[in-house]
């Protein structure tokens, strides 16, 4: 997976070293060299990931991290500071400032090119969801997504797999400030048996438990549907950088050397905890908006949009099905005068009901969408002639049968429905020809006087015809009674 790298230097030979390292791996490099230049190739080139050198003069890194992490624009862009100071406090600084990683100088080529590997996965995951983001934003229907910085870091729930009981105190200690659940497992069977159980933001794994490789943990964690989206932090010693990068390698996102930093353990918790909730955010963002977009708020029933979408595949299986699709048009009788009445929010009230009582009356693949003011539309797929008619019939009865609660004086209203059925066997059939024939059986029976069903080809249903068998059993009953 290539991408594009960033390298900020003050110091030319060491922006050349790591820009021939990443070249010889195939890496697409730009450079900077103070921290303006960097934010501006920030803001014009879009790179994947920054490396940025901490001691600069001018603006220093902890500033331009910081920027870059402020910024809504680029605050999912990955940097990890290259830095030769090892003191755990600029650790911290860089890590709350935003930085995803530190490297120290001189830099070893495994930890590089294995944090870089994995940050570009990273990324790649978060630019997709973007991706969706924004066109649901083009839509109109999404909220800002935010920097990444601006998540919450209280209140997470973690999994801590470390057997040895004094890094467990330790580990509890740097985070209890931030007010998080900590569950402790002593084994790689007892994590994954409390990860089936709970949901948690993020799994801390020591690479050092007795009798087992922590590694092997990661990786069932990464290939489970239910735990492939927690952040993992490996703990480590400093003689395990091979197993940390191949760690790395198979999807933990950070690590801890040993004897842990309690400042810095909290920082990097704190990233990953962001990261994921900030994921979390785009991708249910993402789902409320093409929720909103695709139903009808009032009803929460389809829009026409969708069904517009839906009936072309519905149409495009019914072509070569020996079964018949139903087209039910339906139009709430004298609605107008319930809201000259009652007024408009007795109306909507009616709405629902009605909206609800129908859905509750079709099987979970039949698809019920309002098309507008009072319309609304049932398609039946796969139904023979006799069931559609007795669908028909009885959708009829349970508006008209029944009064509607509404506020009211009486608390409640009589409403009634009339339909138009069309049947469509194979062949071509263009939706806007299909609802104007429905509609066009829908007109006759308003003509006809209203609650009451008009089939195509088959006139007026007589409701004698039909007996009508309970809710509860419309499943498999359906068939033989109608
Ligand atoms: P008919 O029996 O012939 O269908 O008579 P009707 O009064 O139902 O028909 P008409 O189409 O004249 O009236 C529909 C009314 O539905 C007019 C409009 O104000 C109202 N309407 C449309 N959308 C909404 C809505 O979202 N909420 C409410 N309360 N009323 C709506
Ligand atoms: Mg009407
Ligand atoms: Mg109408």
């Amino acid at each position: 997976m290539s991408a594009r790298i960033l390298v900020v230097d003050d110091i030319l030979p060491n922006v050349k070293l790591l820009e021939a390292k990443l070249i010889s791996e195939y890496y697409d490099v730009i450079t900077a060299t103070n921290g303006e230049d960097a934010l501006r190739r920030v803001a014009e080139d879009g790179p994947d990931i920054v490396l940025l050198d901490v001691m600069m003069p001018g603006m220093d890194g902890f500033e331009v991290c910081k920027r870059i992490k402020q910024n809504p624009d680029t605050s999912h862009i990955p940097v990890v500071m290259v830095t030769a100071l090892t003191d755990v406090q600029d650790r911290v600084k860089g890590l709350e400032s935003g930085a995803d990683d530190f490297l120290s100088k001189p830099i070893n080529d495994t930890a590089l090119m294995a944090r870089v590997r994995s940050l570009v996965r990273l990324k790649m995951t978060i630019d997709e969801w973007r991706v969706r983001s924004n066109a649901a934003n083009t839509l109109g229907v999404m909220d800002d997504s935010g920097a990444v910085m601006n998540e919450p870091v209280t209140g997470a729930q973690l999994l801590l797999v470390e057997d040895q009981d004094f890094e467990v105190d330790k580990i509890k200690s740097a985070l209890a400030g931030d007010e998080n659940i900590i569950i402790q497992a002593r084994s790689g069977m007892q994590a994954l048996e409390f990860a089936r159980q709970r949901e948690f933001d993020l799994i801390a794994i020591s690479l050092n438990l007795g009798g087992e490789d922590g590694l092997r943990l990661c990786s069932h964690i990464r290939s489970n549907e239910r735990t492939r989206q927690i952040p993992i932090i490996m703990i480590a010693s400093p003689d395990d950088m091979p197993r940390v990068a191949h760690g790395l390698e198979i999807g933990a996102h950070d690590y801890i050397m040993r004897p842990i930093d309690k400042n810095e353990m909290l920082a990097r918790a704190r990233t990953q905890i962001r990261r994921k909730r900030f994921q979390e955010r785009l991708r249910s963002n993402y789902e409320n908006s093409l929720n909103m977009a695709l139903t009808d708020q009032l009803t929460g029933l389809y829009n026409r949009r969708y069904f517009e979408v839906h009936m072309e595949k519905l149409l495009e299986d019914n072509k070569t099905s020996a079964k018949n699709l139903c087209v039910l048009y339906m139009d709430i009788d004298k609605f107008k005068s319930v809201n000259d009445t009652w007024g408009h929010n007795v109306g909507d009230e009616v709405l629902k009901v009605f909206a609800n009582r129908l859905k509750d009356n079709l099987r979970s693949f039949d698809m019920l969408a309002r098309l507008g003011g009072e319309e609304f539309v049932a398609v039946l797929p796969d139904v023979s002639q006799e069931k559609a008619l007795y669908v028909a019939e009885r959708l009829r009865r349970i508006v008209a049968d029944e009064v509607f609660p509404c506020s009211v004086p009486d608390g409640h209203l009589p409403i009634t429905t009339s339909m138009g059925g069309v049947l469509v066997e194979g062949g071509d059939h263009p939706i806007p020809t299909l609802l104007e024939r429905a509609d066009g059986e829908l007109y006759k029976a308003k003509e006809g006087g209203r609650n009451r069903v008009f089939f195509e080809n088959i006139g007026e249903l007589n409701p004698d015809d039909f007996e009508i068998i309970e809710r509860e059993d419309m499943g498999g009953e359906l068939n033989q009674q109608a």
